[in-house]
C-alpha cells in the first residue's frame, strides 16, 4: 500500500485514507496526502523522462496502491498547441491552449474517472453512480464498463443528445432528469443505500480531483517545469481548479517548480455564475445574477459542493472570474474553429474569457496564459447549430448561392 492520507482543505486536520465521504466535520473537503518529503528524495523529474506519456507517469502522486487495479483508456499527457498568430494580436506574451477534448472520452472527464473507476476497483465496489450534465456520465460509463462495474447515470434532461447517447453505447444504465444535475443528485443521494451505489459525485470521493490534478502536472512538464502566469479554466463543480491548485503545491513542496502561483480565472455562463457572483462584495450580489437560461453545459453547476475553496484558491493566487454571454462563446467557438481547433461551449468560453481580460486590460504584456480547452465541438452539435451548411443538389445550385 501506498503511504497515503487525508487533510482537510478548511481546517488542516488530517486523517486516515478512505474511499468515500470527503466531508471534514468542520464541513471542508477532504483531500488526498502524500509523505511529499519522503517522495522528494526517490521521486525526480529526470525518472519521468523515460516514462509513457500518459497521466499514469505520475503514479508516485495518484493514490491508487494496487497497479493491476488501474483501469485507462489512453488518458492524458494532451497536447499543448502554442497559438503564435494571435500572441502577435493579443497585449499578452503567450497563448497556450491544452487540448483536452483528445482524451478517450472527448472531455477532461477521462482523467478523473480513470482514477476514481481504480479506485471503485481497489475498494472491491461494483456499482457506481453519477449525476452529471453528461460528460462526466459519459466518462464514469465508459471506464466503470471497462473495469467491469455497473454504472448508473442521471442527466438533466436538456443535455446534449450525442453526449447522452454515448452513456448506453458503454452500457451504462441511462436517465433523463427532468430538473438540474442537483436533482439528479438527490435521486442518487435517495437511492444509494439500497441500490448499493457508490456516488462519484463531484468531491464525494478522492479520485476524481487527484485524477484532474494531472492537467497540472503535465502543464508544468510540458513547460519546462514552470507555471504559466495566468490559466483560464470553464468550471463548473470546481473539480479541476481545486486539482490544479493541489497539482501546484505538491509539485512546488517536491521542489519541481519554483515561482508564485499561475492566478486561476474561471470562466462560467451569464446565468449561472456562483462563483462570479462569490467574488463579488455581498452587496453587489443582490443585483447580480443574468436573467439568461444558461445553456445545459458542463459549467451549469448551480450550487458547486465547495464554493468556498473555489473562491479561496482564485483569491489566493491573485486570479478572477468572468460570466460569459451566449454570443460571445459562440463567437469563440467559430475563431476557434478558424484556427484548426474543435472547442465545446466550456472551452470556447476560456477563449471569450481571454478576449474580454485583453480588453479590460486585466492582462499583461508579460504574462503567458494557458486556455484550457475541456471538451470538443462535435459532442454539442445537436444542441444548437454551430455553422449554418447550405444544400444543393447541382453546380447550379451552388452557383446560386453567390460564388
Ligand atoms: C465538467 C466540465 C467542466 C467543469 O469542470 P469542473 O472541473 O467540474 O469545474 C468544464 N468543461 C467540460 C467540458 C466539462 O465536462
Amino acid at each position: 500500500m501506498k503511504q497515503l492520507g487525508l487533510y482537510c482543505s478548511r481546517c488542516s486536520a488530517k486523517l486516515p485514507f478512505r474511499y468515500q465521504d470527503m466531508k471534514c466535520s468542520c464541513g471542508g473537503t477532504l483531500l488526498v496526502d502524500y509523505d511529499l518529503e519522503r517522495l522528494s528524495k526517490t521521486f525526480t523529474k529526470e525518472a519521468l523522462q523515460t516514462r509513457y506519456p500518459s497521466m499514469w507517469r505520475y503514479n508516485e502522486l495518484l493514490p491508487v496502491s494496487n497497479p493491476d487495479c488501474i483501469i485507462t483508456l489512453g488518458e492524458g499527457w494532451t497536447p499543448l498547441v502554442r497559438l503564435q498568430n494571435w500572441e502577435l494580436k493579443l497585449p499578452i506574451k503567450q497563448l497556450w491552449i491544452k487540448r483536452e477534448e483528445q482524451n478517450p472520452t472527448g472531455s477532461f472527464k477521462s482523467r478523473g474517472f480513470s482514477v476514481a473507476v481504480s479506485l471503485l476497483k481497489e475498494a472491491g465496489a461494483t456499482k457506481a453512480a453519477v449525476p452529471s450534465n453528461g460528460n462526466a456520465a459519459g466518462a464514469l460509463a465508459a471506464y466503470a464498463s471497462h473495469a467491469g462495474i455497473k454504472a448508473s447515470v442521471f442527466i438533466p434532461l436538456d443535455c446534449p443528445p450525442l453526449i447522452v447517447e454515448e452513456c448506453p453505447l458503454y452500457g451504462a444504465d441511462t436517465f433523463l432528469v427532468d430538473g438540474l444535475i442537483h436533482d439528479a443528485a438527490a435521486i442518487i443521494e435517495a437511492g444509494k443505500q439500497e441500490q448499493g451505489w457508490v456516488n462519484v459525485g463531484t468531491l464525494k470521493e478522492p479520485g476524481r480531483v487527484e485524477g484532474k490534478k494531472t492537467m497540472g502536472l503535465e502543464l508544468a512538464e510540458q513547460l519546462g517545469w514552470t507555471f504559466p502566469d495566468v490559466i483560464i479554466y470553464p468550471t463548473g463543480g470546481g473539480s479541476g481548479i481545486i486539482g490544479m491548485w493541489k497539482a501546484y503545491h505538491e509539485l512546488k513542496a517536491l521542489g519541481f517548480v519554483d515561482g508564485p502561483m499561475p492566478r486561476f480565472v474561471c470562466v462560467q455562463e451569464e446565468g449561472c455564475q456562483p462563483i462570479v457572483d462569490g467574488m463579488l462584495p455581498q452587496a453587489a450580489m443582490d443585483l447580480a445574477g443574468g436573467a439568461s437560461r444558461p445553456s445545459p453545459t458542463g459549467m451549469r453547476v448551480p450550487q458547486p459542493p465547495d464554493l468556498p475553496l473555489i473562491l479561496s484558491i482564485v483569491k489566493q493566487s491573485g486570479g478572477t472570474a468572468l460570466a460569459l454571454s451566449k454570443s460571445q462563446i459562440a463567437d469563440a467557438t467559430r475563431t476557434l474553429g478558424t484556427q484548426g481547433i474543435s472547442s465545446s461551449p466550456e472551452g470556447s468560453a476560456t477563449w471569450a474569457g481571454l478576449i474580454e481580460l485583453c480588453d479590460n486590460g486585466w492582462l499583461r504584456a508579460t504574462d503567458s496564459v494557458v486556455l484550457f480547452n475541456t471538451s470538443h465541438a462535435m459532442k454539442y452539435a445537436q444542441l444548437e447549430s454551430i455553422c449554418s451548411v447550405p444544400r444543393i443538389r447541382s453546380y447550379a445550385d451552388y452557383k446560386a448561392l453567390g460564388y
